[in-house]
């Protein structure tokens, strides 16, 4: 008979296996690691993260901010990006991959911003969320990291973690999101993302979660150590 054995690294919505690890402790700790966590989006202007962010998707932030400095000196307002040549957009845009979309993707923005808001981003989640092309995830990133209003920004990592560290079993992102604003206060979940963010990316990974190196795996329910 074949013998299954239960994976520690539950799969989303598996219930965790042990008791979910304390909020407080996480986060201290990962403050310890990360001290200096951060949007890893170069941008100078609640315009450029807006745009910036809209272009991550599925890419890196390391390829977005290879292409940006371009971007951003050729099109500096929302009106020069709604004006923008589809042509020469993609060309810049290129290296990103789904360069058609995200061209027609910006121009629609910066249109839709130069008409409805004088060109300016909106500090506000509805009105963010209005626009085209922009969801929850990044409407929360813009607001946390331009306007400094707190949010919480589900992306792959942070509702990854969340389930790993047992928090929720939730896939749902609105629902994860409300559960971390119940477990952390609104001045934590800015950084708190991004630092579950950088966790993500260089120690528990989606595949292979690095729990031998993870300074969490004394109190993380999923650590496999
Ligand atoms: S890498 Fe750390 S946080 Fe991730 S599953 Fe392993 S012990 Fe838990």
């Amino acid at each position: 008979m074949a013998h299954v054995s239960a994976s520690r690294h539950p799969e989303p919505g598996a219930p965790p296996t042990r008791d979910p690890a304390p909020p407080a402790a996480v986060a201290a700790e990962l403050a310890r690691r990360y001290p200096d966590a951060h949007c890893e989006l170069d941008f100078a202007s609640p315009l450029q993260l807006l745009v910036a962010t809209v272009l991550s998707a599925q890419t890196t932030d390391v390829r977005v901010n290879q292409v940006t400095p371009e971007l951003f000196e050729r099109y500096p307002t929302a009106a020069s990006l709604s004006a923008a040549d589809v042509g020469d957009l993609e060309a810049i845009l290129r290296p990103l991959g789904f360069f058609r979309s995200k061209a027609a993707a910006l121009i629609g923005l910066g249109r839709a911003l130069a008409e409805e808001h004088d060109g300016e981003v909106p500090a506000d989640l509805t009105a963010l969320v209005a626009l085209p092309g922009v969801g929850r995830k990044t409407a929360n990133v813009v607001l946390g990291n331009a306007f400094d209003v707190p949010g919480i920004t589900v992306d792959t990592h942070v509702g990854r973690l969340a389930r790993r560290f047992g928090w929720t079993d939730d896939v749902d992102p609105v629902r994860v999101e409300r559960r971390l604003g119940d477990l952390f206060p609104p001045r934590e979940w800015v950084v708190l993302c991004h630092r579950l963010i950088f966790h993500g990316r260089r120690i528990c990974f989606a595949r292979r979660p690095a729990c031998g190196e993870c300074p969490l795996a004394g109190i993380c329910p999923s650590a496999e150590v």
